[in-house]
């Protein structure tokens, strides 16, 4: 705690750079494991600041990882870069406006995640250098959050096996430590064949497979009223089997998103949907074949690490938001509904006020509030490695999660003081643990009391691996 104005110092030092790495990121969305320029953006500035690059990590080409220091402990700073598809937008301005037709977006702010993850390793590489003492930093650049669970193929791949803490945040509307309640998740392909047939001339001899997804999407639908209120099951339909209804569909594809609490209650959840998927070609007289596509694991918290963190977020304060960041969010939050900005409150667990579109306070720790009902990769790192997420505010409050205003906020002001803030905690956090040994072992401590009774299970069947993209 006494060496945060130092690390904080080091952090101010760089902050443009990275301030305009984020802003360089925000301008090339690209998705799941098609962040080829994005990965080269963080990858060139891991050079320049003299990191030790592994490239290819987990023989994924655009995850990177950056190593400073020697011997000592090993601290983890994650960062991502992954976009969304169809939220492009205007940044700067408080109507929906594509930038390109279709095109993608930082619709989960992930831009500056990314960037403020690298400034606060670089910041803790400058003051392990300064410092003269033992320790090593890490910046992994984890690609593809958003669906592609590359964190848990990187987990699965042994990368944190030798590292002993490990730190991330969220861009937020709300500055506090994050509770860690996300849910297990997977994702499934569940592909049905039929028989094609004339639908008029010979119904009769066609088999048909968009039957057999309708079939089980009704089924699932009605499992909904039997299962854990906290569960969560969508699906998309990835393939209806074409464009000619006179022609029985012969081939149908529905990917179903599957995520309970924890990581037992969606295996159980997994095994209920794959009777419904079997029992619809049954009915129907296809086949189905099941793939897992990828999967994630709950969300571990860390008593020791989050009381850290705490402490920093509130020797730091809010960021220091100014009158035209103030201006800019009431515009964003004009956009909003009521229940969209009481339901930030309520997820924080804090009373709704209506005096500032911009959070200007911590959440006290173990504030109880709404859980969080999304998913993240953060979660299987979390049941290897003793883990610890921030959220700060880059945006207004009651700004949804994976919308146009995000990406539009995406360079603004508030953005870019909430990823310094973001930068200063994290990098806190690591001088913490790095001057005091103690701190680490209670977090390991913490994390094998949480992991005695159920080890970690890594939701991704072994045999399969991350979709990758090809380089554009
Ligand atoms: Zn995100």
């Amino acid at each position: 705690m006494q060496n945060s104005e130092k690390i904080w110092r080091l952090v101010d030092a760089r902050k443009d750079d990275y301030e305009a790495l984020s802003d360089r990121v925000w301008g090339m969305p690209e998705l799941c494991y098609g962040e080829y320029r994005s990965v080269a953006e963080h990858k060139a500035m891991l050079e320049q600041e003299g990191f030790r690059i592994t490239e290819n990590v987990a023989g994924i080409p655009t995850a990177v990882m950056g190593e400073a220091g020697d011997g000592g402990p090993v601290i983890a700073i994650l960062g991502e870069y992954d976009a969304l598809p169809g939220l492009s937008q205007v940044a700067g301005i408080a109507q929906p406006q594509e930038v390109e037709r279709g095109g993608h977006g930082h619709g989960c702010g992930h831009n500056m995640l990314g960037s403020a993850a690298l400034l606060a390793a670089t910041a803790v590489k400058n003051y392990l250098a300064q410092a003269g003492i033992k320790g090593r930093v890490r910046y992994y650049g984890c690609p593809a959050e958003e669906g592609g669970a590359a964190k848990a193929f990187m987990v699965r791949a042994g990368c944190f096996e030798d590292v002993d803490i490990a730190i991330t945040w969220h861009p937020s509307a709300i500055n506090r430590v994050d509770d860690a309640q996300s849910l297990a998740g997977v994702r499934v392909d569940y592909t049905f064949r039929g028989r094609a047939s004339h639908a008029a001339a010979a119904p009769h001899l066609g088999r048909s497979a968009l039957d057999a997804v309708e079939l089980m999407n009704v089924g699932v639908n009605y499992m909904r009223e039997h299962m854990p209120s906290d569960a969560r099951i969508h699906y998309a339909l990835l393939d209806g089997g074409g464009v000619a209804p006179n022609v029985v569909q012969a081939f149908a594809k529905v990917r179903y998103s599957i995520r309970a609490r924890e990581l037992p209650g969606m295996k159980a959840l997994i095994e209920r949907v794959r009777k419904v998927a079997e029992g619809a070609a049954l009915m129907t007289e296809t086949r189905v074949e099941i793939s897992t596509i990828s999967g994630v694991s709950n969300l571990l918290g860390n008593t020791p690490l989050e009381q850290a963190m705490q402490r920093q977020l509130e020797h730091l304060g809010p960021p220091p938001f100014d009158a035209a960041d103030l201006q800019y969010a009431a515009a964003i939050q004009a956009t909003l509904s009521a229940e969209d900005i009481a339901s930030a409150f309520a997820r924080a667990g804090v009373a709704p006020r209506r005096d500032t579109p911009l959070c200007d306070f911590v959440v006290p720790y173990g504030t109880k509030g709404a859980p969080m009902m999304g998913s993240t990769d953060v979660g299987d790192v979390s049941w290897v490695v003793p883990t610890v997420q921030a959220r700060v505010a880059t945006h207004a409050i009651g700004t949804p999660g994976h919308s146009w205003q995000i990406t539009a906020q995406g360079k603004s002001g508030q953005a870019k003081k909430g990823l310094v803030n973001a930068a200063k905690v994290m990098a806190g956090v690591a001088v913490d643990a790095l001057g005091d040994p103690g701190l680490i072992a209670r977090a390991k401590q913490d994390l094998k009391a949480r992991t005695d009774v159920t080890p970690y299970d890594c939701p991704i069947p072994p045999d399969v691996n991350p979709p990758l993209q090809p380089r554009p």
